[in-house]
């Protein structure tokens, strides 16, 4: 291969008619430093745009390390960190360290096979020793196949990967997806349900060096993948796990089971409400508890809410004649409420209230009434044995 003694990357540089004398002397001057301008009135140019593309690569003594021809090299441009221009115009071999020609790239792609091998084998022993539960679907509750689901509508915007950078970012304000999510996302990673995605230790060294500590929803830059074992060995992907949960069918026991579940939310969301709005205290869970055992099988909420609101009245009268003390309300909030209910358990002049457009339907709530129940318009007003029987299209009526 003849090569000429330069090398111009744009083709229509004017040096290129020079003779090879004047272009040696352009070079020289411009390495020493000679002002552009000078140089340009110097030589009679006319004024050019890009005086440095216009300077030719001129041919060297190094050879190109992968073709064993002589390279061309172009001199370092004034004022740039980048030291001098390398080229061998053979396999445009640049000599950088981000030199993109063929055998770089090839080089560069079988270094990162090796890396991602090596980190492979290092997770799966990290993966062993951490993470390696065996879980099924057999060990996910129907509470949890419901909040994966969620979070994977609100989390995943790659498929297959967890990202909670948003949630992250919204925690520390009044977000709404963050208050109810934040423990259901923390409990997945406390049970290792959820785990980071490999490339994460990768990203951080951080299981190529001796922290071996575990990442936490707060952790930076991590996708979280699910470890839910399909086959021995095999981990479930996101969406093949969501799929089967969106396609699974629910038995009565599952829908009385999430029923008595939104009963209790929503019981206990109007009571809160209530109870701190007008008597200052908060009524005890557990006194909840047995309230919704009282109310379930008989009233639909709208009536709950009523029996509640009539309730709250009496306490109120209690507060102001009593100065009782919180437990003392609560107690007597806990007879005044079963009174109420034995009183009215034939419904007789007992009138549907609205849920007040304060308290809101949380997402749980809101994705089983829709999907799961199919009474997202009317369950508020229904009893129990309708809301079971559902669309008298898709499951048979109940028999008691
Ligand atoms: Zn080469
Ligand atoms: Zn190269």
């Amino acid at each position: 291969m003849e090569l000429e003694k330069y090398y111009f990357e744009n083709s229509k540089s004017l040096l290129h008619a020079l003779p090879e004398n004047e272009i040696e002397a352009i070079i020289t001057d411009y390495k020493n430093g000679v002002k552009v301008l000078d140089i340009e009135k110097k030589y009679g140019l006319v004024k050019l745009n890009s005086f440095f593309k216009q300077l030719p690569f001129k041919l060297s003594d190094e050879v190109c390390e992968y073709c064993n021809i002589p390279i061309y090299i172009k001199v370092k441009r004034i004022g740039s960190r980048v030291s001098e221009f390398k080229l061998c115009i053979k396999c445009q071999h640049d000599n950088s360290g981000d030199c993109n020609c063929e055998q770089c790239a090839n080089k560069m792609k079988i270094k990162n096979e090796e890396r991602t091998r090596n980190l492979q084998i290092l997770w799966n022993i990290h993966y062993v020793e951490h993470y390696n539960l065996n879980y099924t679907l057999n060990d996910l509750s129907i509470y949890d196949e419901i909040h994966l689901v969620l979070l994977f509508q609100s989390y995943s915007k790659v498929t297959n990967l967890l990202n909670f950078f948003n949630f992250r970012q919204n925690r520390f304000q009044l977000h709404r997806i963050s208050g109810e999510y934040y423990s259901i996302i923390n409990n997945f990673i406390d049970r290792k349900i959820l785990i980071p995605d490999i490339y994460y230790f990768d990203s951080y060294g951080a299981i190529y060096s001796s922290n071996r500590s575990l990442p936490t929803i707060e952790s930076l830059k991590i996708n979280w993948i699910l470890n839910i074992n399909k086959s021995p060995g095999v981990l479930f992907t996101l969406s093949e796990l969501i799929t089967i949960i969106k396609e699974r069918s629910y038995t009565l026991e599952d829908k009385k089971a999430l029923w008595k579940e939104i009963y209790y939310s929503e019981v206990k969301k109007y009571i809160d409400f209530q109870s701190k709005k007008y008597l200052k205290i908060s009524i005890d869970d557990q006194i909840i508890e047995q309230i919704v055992d009282q109310l379930l099988p008989a009233f639909p909420i709208s009536k709950a809410y009523a029996l509640i609101y009539y309730t709250i009245n009496s306490s109120i009268r209690y507060t102001l004649d009593y100065s009782a003390n919180e437990r003392k309300v609560n107690s007597y909030f806990r007879n005044r409420m079963f009174e109420h209910i034995l009183k009215y358990q034939d419904h007789k002049n007992l009138r549907d209230y609205n849920r007040p457009t304060q308290i809101e339907l949380n997402y749980f709530n809101q994705y089983v009434l829709k999907n799961i129940l199919k009474q997202e318009n009317t369950y508020f007003y229904i009893s129990r044995d309708k809301i079971l029987g559902g669309n008298e299209s898709e499951v048979k009526p109940l028999i008691l």
